[in-house]
């Protein structure tokens, strides 16, 4: 007998892979040929779509890469990071580090400014640091650092980018569809962000919004084949849609359903609200049984909230985590070094009335 597959026990409050709607799910049902003309299209639909969110015109292309959205960030310093390239990472979190590590591993000349997570990078410090060093060709940053809920403040970054000539690339990973931007102004080279984040698909691929003239300056540069971005653009544009390899089709088809699901929704600045609707709900239900956030107010963000945990000697994150999982909600973990923190996200296809019922479910087994 093959078992049939429970409907959803717990709701998921992480930031990706996340909570996505049945009628996602459900766009999953059928099988594509990748190569077939119905798939390319979908394709070719998403890419159009992609581009027309993220205010890139004419100057921009979209490119889709298979694997998490670590594998995009990889593709594009395979891809962008030439011999004579130098990148400034600016990290304030686990995912600036990721993107440090990325650029080391990969060979590039690098420099990497780090601040303590909670911190804001400091616009002066880049600035000094660009005019020390003539080298550096490219700046790459974190948009919302997931590891805090910080949402950093790239648009003093990427213009100091423009002012000095550099290339400017930004992880919008867990931002990019549930915060309003404009690719363009001030101008991000190369943006990245994946399917199971803020457009609430399924999990399987990243995306990369690029500059064209930035990504055709990149032939043939990549030393890893399969995250060659330059290549693998290539082949959708030449191919109208067609992936260089095997394409996660199920995942690609129910990105589509995502994207008309956004639409309705009533697009990127609405989604942008309910999102900060579950983030003051979530926080009225913490500090009503004295739980207390990370940040201050005008660091935190609509994606993920980071929370002290109470020092009380009763509390631990394990009980929490289980007493949680077992009202039907699945937290996360912390991610801060010098504090002991667990977090909530809050995007996904959850709403406040969702965080109403955290509120009560913490009420009814607090243990600390
Ligand atoms: C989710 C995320 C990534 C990618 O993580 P994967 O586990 O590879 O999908 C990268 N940067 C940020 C800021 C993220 O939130």
């Amino acid at each position: 007998m093959i078992p049939q597959i429970p409907e959803n026990p717990y709701i998921l409050l992480t930031p990706g892979p996340l909570s996505t709607s049945k009628t996602v799910r459900g766009a999953m049902t059928r099988d594509w040929c990748t190569w077939d003309e119905d798939y390319k299209q979908i394709v070719q639909k998403i890419r159009e779509e992609l581009l027309a969110l993220s205010g890139g015109g004419a100057r921009y292309t979209t490119v889709l890469m298979q694997g998490s959205g670590t594998f995009a960030v990889e593709s594009v310093m395979w891809t962008c990071l030439k011999p004579d390239s130098k990148i400034l990472v600016l990290s304030n979190g686990v995912y600036g580090k990721r993107m440090g590590k990325i650029v080391s591993m990969i060979g590039a000349k690098h420099r990497i400014l780090s601040w303590e997570e909670g911190q804001q990078p400091d616009p002066k410090l880049v600035e000094e640091t660009l005019q020390a060093d003539p080298e550096i060709t490219h700046i790459g940053m974190v948009h919302s650092e997931t590891t805090t809920g910080m949402l950093n403040r790239y648009e003093p970054h990427a213009r100091l980018a423009e002012q000095y000539g550099k290339i400017f690339i930004l992880d919008a990973m867990s931002s990019f569809g549930g915060i309003p931007l404009d690719i363009t102004s001030p101008k991000v080279d190369l943006l990245i962000s994946s399917a199971n984040k803020c457009i609430q698909g399924v999990p399987g691929f990243g995306f990369v919004l690029a500059q064209k003239e930035v990504l055709q300056s990149c032939k043939g540069n990549s030393k890893s084949h399969s995250l060659d971005l330059y290549d693998q653009w290539d082949a959708m544009e030449q191919d109208k849609g067609k992936w260089r390899f095997t394409s996660p089709t199920h995942t690609v088809r129910a990105f589509l359903q995502a994207i008309a699901e956004l639409h309705e929704e009533g697009g990127i600045s609405v989604r942008h609200e309910r999102y900060w609707a579950n983030h003051h709900a979530l926080l009225k239900g913490m500090q009503a049984v004295g739980i207390e956030p990370f940040l201050k107010a005008e660091d935190r963000s609509p994606i993920i909230t980071a929370f002290v945990e109470p020092e009380s000697p009763t509390f631990s994150f394990g009980e929490l985590y289980d007493r949680l999982k077992a009202e039907g909600f699945v937290i996360y973990p912390g991610k801060v070094s010098h504090a002991a923190t667990f977090r909530v996200g809050h995007i996904g296809h959850v709403f406040p009335e969702d965080f109403e019922r955290l509120g009560q479910a913490l009420q009814k087994i607090k243990f600390w």
